[in-house]
């Protein structure tokens, strides 16, 4: 007997009929002898109608009211999963994040889970309960409500799977595991039976939104096995087949991953970002300081950084933040920064999308970058920035090419292979 947690995402709950198949598979587990925590997130859709009302109010929510308007939606989905169990007969009880308590800072929107108490969930579990708990949600120290950001029931699901030491986490989604890339833009996508830990790391934070990048984060800070499979198979489909189906997230040191690895494991894309640059600033010490920090300060992330080679002591410098904290970075650097450095002028532009290839076998092979951008030349799509990592290769483009620079780049490092 095992302790698993379960995250079943929007669509998997999206509507009664699917809740209802959600209780089917989590009492099959519990049949199967298993103790379950399971985690829903809200029903499809129902997060975007939540926010899209608050900013009917107000266009640039108050944070605070917004995160307690958007925890609404797993709420209800908590307590349909629950009642949904009861009528198959299996003993459940919800939990919203305040009552688990999953305490988290005050960062709204984008709060940090800070500990766990889990003790409640044990007691439940001991009385043959499956405990129910609300994702994407918690409470910060002062009692405030607070949101993981988008798409954090991943973030909860796991933490709760390190905090209680589960066997495993289920993440349930609408497709059945992590694919080379996202298969709703490449149908030739394949899916991985295994990831490593660092390049599923690499790919969340690239935009393969299969997963939220901080659940991956704690996936690897206290190696919770995880596996990504579909919640839209027959629910009935038995426990031995289901607990060996998706994607699989490995620790490079597991000894029984000795599979030869390929150079390029997937591609990533993200289209959530927008690209500023500031222009003619002096080219000397503190420059990049004077414009990254008070962005910084702003609790704005600054993503992909490109300082331009000086002419005349003056130089360009150009940067990308969340589409969502443009607005916000702009009015900061047209303000205090630009009256401070005296640069010429602040430009951006929010037509951008971020394009990546990941692989761990880039530690060993060169000319990966080479190959990359003379694929992305030969289809004339200009690269305006390049970052990497020792696993990763991202270039900024223009938006309007972002689906045809993944097929490309997929197809050229033959991903749609065996
Ligand atoms: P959920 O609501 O279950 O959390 P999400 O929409 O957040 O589901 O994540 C699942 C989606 O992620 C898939 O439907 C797919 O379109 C997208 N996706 C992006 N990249 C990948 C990838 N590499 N492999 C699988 N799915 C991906
Ligand atoms: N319901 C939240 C969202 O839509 C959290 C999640 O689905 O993971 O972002
Ligand atoms: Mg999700």
């Amino acid at each position: 007997m095992a302790l698993i947690v379960q995250k079943f995402g929007g669509t998997s709950v999206g509507s009664i009929e699917r809740i209802k198949n959600v209780a089917r598979r989590v009492a099959k587990w519990k049949a199967a002898g298993h103790d379950l925590v399971v985690v829903p997130s809200a029903m499809a859709g129902e997060t975007n109608r939540l926010i899209a009302l608050a900013r009917e109010i107000q266009p640039q929510p108050d944070a605070r009211e917004l995160d307690v308007i958007a925890t609404t939606g797993e709420q209800v989905t908590i307590g349909l999963l629950a009642m949904a169990l009861l009528d198959l007969g299996v003993k459940a009880r919800s939990y919203t994040g305040w009552q688990v308590k999953l305490l988290t800072d005050s960062a709204h929107t984008r709060a940090r889970i800070v500990s766990i108490d889990e003790k409640a969930i044990r007691d439940d579990l001991a009385a043959g309960n499956v405990v129910v708990v609300a994702g994407f949600q918690g409470v910060d120290a002062k009692g405030n409500i607070t949101t993981l950001g988008r798409g954090g029931s991943d973030t909860s699901a796991v933490a709760l799977a390190a905090a209680l030491n589960a066997h495993e986490c289920h993440i349930f989604t609408d497709v059945d595991g992590v694919y080379t890339t996202d298969p709703r833009i490449v149908p030739e996508a394949r899916r991985l039976k295994t990831i490593t830990f660092e390049e599923m790391l690499e790919m969340a934070g690239a935009g393969s939104k299969v997963l939220q990048i901080r659940s991956v984060e704690f996936a690897g800070k206290y190696k919770v096995p995880t596996r990504v499979l579909s919640s839209l198979t027959d629910p009935m489909l038995p426990v031995a087949d289901e607990a060996r189906s998706g994607t699989l997230i490995t620790f490079e040191e597991d000894p029984h991953i000795t599979m030869e690895k390929p150079v390029i494991s997937g591609v990533a894309f993200a289209r959530d970002e927008a690209k500023i640059t500031v222009h003619d600033v002096p080219d000397r010490p503190g420059v990049a300081y004077a414009i990254l920090g008070p962005i910084a300060d702003a609790n704005i992330d600054v993503d992909v950084i490109v300082q331009n080679v000086g002419v005349d002591g003056m130089t360009d410098l150009s940067f990308t933040v969340h589409r969502n904290d443009y607005a916000r970075a702009m009015k900061i650097l047209k303000g205090q920064v630009q009256s401070h450095i005296k640069c010429r002028d602040v430009t951006g532009d929010e037509h951008i999308a971020k394009i990546s290839i990941v692989g761990m076998g880039m530690r060993s092979h060169a000319g990966i970058a080479a190959q990359m951008f003379r694929s992305l030349a030969e289809e004339g799509i200009n690269i305006q920035m390049i970052s990497t990592s020792e696993i990763k290769i991202t270039v900024v483009i223009e938006e309007k090419y972002t689906e045809l620079a993944v097929r490309v780049l997929h197809k050229a490092f033959e991903l749609d292979q065996e």
